[in-house]
């Protein structure tokens, strides 16, 4: 599962919109405003709806009040995600009673889950988009426009969007996220994915480094492959049949140049291959962090979430990425009070984490989702305080180990990607180390811009930050 929301260091701003295309064509005087929400595909999903709105003619506003198309990207993974939209919809009532045609259209998983049962839920809404579906949505804002409800959520087998180059929203012009899978094969019992994004299909290999490669020449210094398991990517040419795994893929990324970086998310446990970490391992510019989702530390619930591995495989894995590469990264996913849970697995789970020395993780208290195996099989029987204390108990030891893990880099030179001014001043720069850490130094040296790169020697640090002093 791809990283949602609140993280240790608050990441993604909710809401981002857009601005900047001009359209010609059909709706050439049209604009549309567009949110998203949720995990880095939805992010990245935008930026490809934001293509094919404008290969029809759209123009964009960041402006809602101007905006003739209102859509919102939208996440299911809790239901407090899908409430967040319920509230902004209402909040687009005014707007749509002073300005009659507006549409307004809702996209991503929330759209898939409920489908057309959205629009009798939410009258405001006009149109509604699964994930598979977006290459239809100019047909759909037509119809839309004549006065009848639209909707496909079809999922699909074979749709990548591999041919859709992807408008780049909000974007620093440094990092940028590049889909390379869609959908998920696995089951977790928890999980509303596998229903909301189908199943899992690869891109084709040569589409996917044409786009870095595309990228590169914009000036782009990294790139983050995304998918909801990256390590289950597996591509076969049906002329040559010559068949792509990650490792390939991952190699044939970084080949493109040593001065981009080459990041990747979701991996899971269960598929990590040996020839992946060696592969991180023989290129510089692969970055040194994976994100390696445990959930549980219990191997009882591990069970009951099917995520198809227990306890002792999984620390086996750390301690192999920490073999091949001491100075690794990782981070993680944890639910605080699954089905059945009790103090022993939440204990495992604490464990697990100290163990593991998590430089970071996504917390959550377990939220039951409709249709899910969890939800068919088993009662969401912990009660909401002992998730929340459990989830208090998991965020304040993950917060004492990402210190920790920032306390040993006080000394070090590290290599910085800048990426722009730091957030609390602009007489210093932010930017990322290899382990994707913020860190932040003054800019002495004013030759520097961003997506440079920069040593860094760390002089200081706070939970979520390394300060330093530049050393070259
Ligand atoms: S089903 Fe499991 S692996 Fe797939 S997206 Fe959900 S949590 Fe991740």
């Amino acid at each position: 599962m791809l990283e949602v929301e609140q993280k240790v260091i608050d990441e993604l701003r909710q809401g981002e919109a857009y601005e900047g295309i001009q359209g010609e064509g059909l709706h050439a005087e049209k604009r549309f405003y567009i949110e998203s929400y949720g995990c880095q595909m939805n992010f990245s999903d935008s930026e490809i709806i934001a293509s094919i709105l404008q290969t029809s003619g759209f123009g964009s506003t960041r402006n809602v009040d101007q905006a003739d198309l209102i859509l919102l990207n939208t996440c299911s993974i809790r239901e407090k995600a899908e409430q967040t939209i319920r509230k902004r919809l209402t909040e687009f009532k005014k707007i749509k009673k002073q300005n009659p045609g507006l549409l307004i259209g809702i996209l991503g998983c929330m759209a898939e889950r409920l489908k057309s049962k959205l629009l009798e839920e939410e009258k405001l809404v006009d149109i509604v988009v699964g994930p598979d579906a977006y290459r239809t949505l100019p047909g759909l804002i037509e119809e839309a426009e004549t006065g009848t409800k639209a909707v496909n959520v079809l999922l699909s087998r074979e749709e990548t969007y591999a041919d859709i180059s992807p408008v780049r929203i909000n974007s620093n012009g440094i990092n940028a996220f590049v889909s390379i899978m869609r959908g998920c094969n696995n089951m977790c019992a928890f999980c509303v994915v596998p229903f909301t994004r189908g199943r899992e299909r690869s891109r084709d290999n040569i589409s996917i480094i044409n786009e870095c490669k595309d990228l590169f020449q914009r000036g782009f210094k990294e790139v983050t492959l995304l998918g909801q398991n990256v390590d289950s990517y597996y591509w076969v040419d049906p002329i040559t049949n010559h068949a792509v795994d990650f490792a390939m893929l991952l190699e044939q990324v970084a080949l493109i140049s040593p001065n981009m970086r080459v990041r990747f998310s979701t991996s899971h446990p269960k598929d990590i291959t040996e020839k992946v970490l060696q592969t991180m391992k023989s290129y510089h510019n692969i970055c040194k962090y994976i994100h390696l989702p445990v959930q549980s530390g219990s191997t009882r619930i591990l069970q009951l979430m099917n995520r198809t591995y227990t306890r002792e495989w999984y620390l086996a894995k750390v301690k192999r990425i920490k073999e091949i590469m001491p100075d690794c990264a990782i981070s993680s996913d944890i639910i605080a009070g699954f089905c059945t849970e009790d103090d022993q697995d939440h204990l495992d789970t604490l464990d697990v984490m100290r163990i593991s020395m998590y430089e970071y993780s996504y917390m959550f208290a377990y939220s039951e989702r409709p249709g899910t195996l969890a939800a068919k099989r088993y009662k969401d029987d912990v009660p909401e305080e002992v998730k929340k204390k459990r989830l208090e108990e998991i965020v304040s030891l993950q917060n004492k180990l990402s210190f920790e893990s920032n306390l040993k880099d006080i000394g070090k030179k590290v290599e910085v990607l800048i990426e722009g001014d730091s957030k609390k001043s602009n007489l210093q720069w932010m930017g990322r180390n290899s382990q994707y850490k913020v860190v932040v130094f003054d800019k002495s040296d004013s030759s520097l811009q961003p997506g440079d790169y920069a040593w860094v020697e760390v002089t200081d640090c706070t939970q979520g930050t390394l300060l330093g002093k530049l050393v070259s």
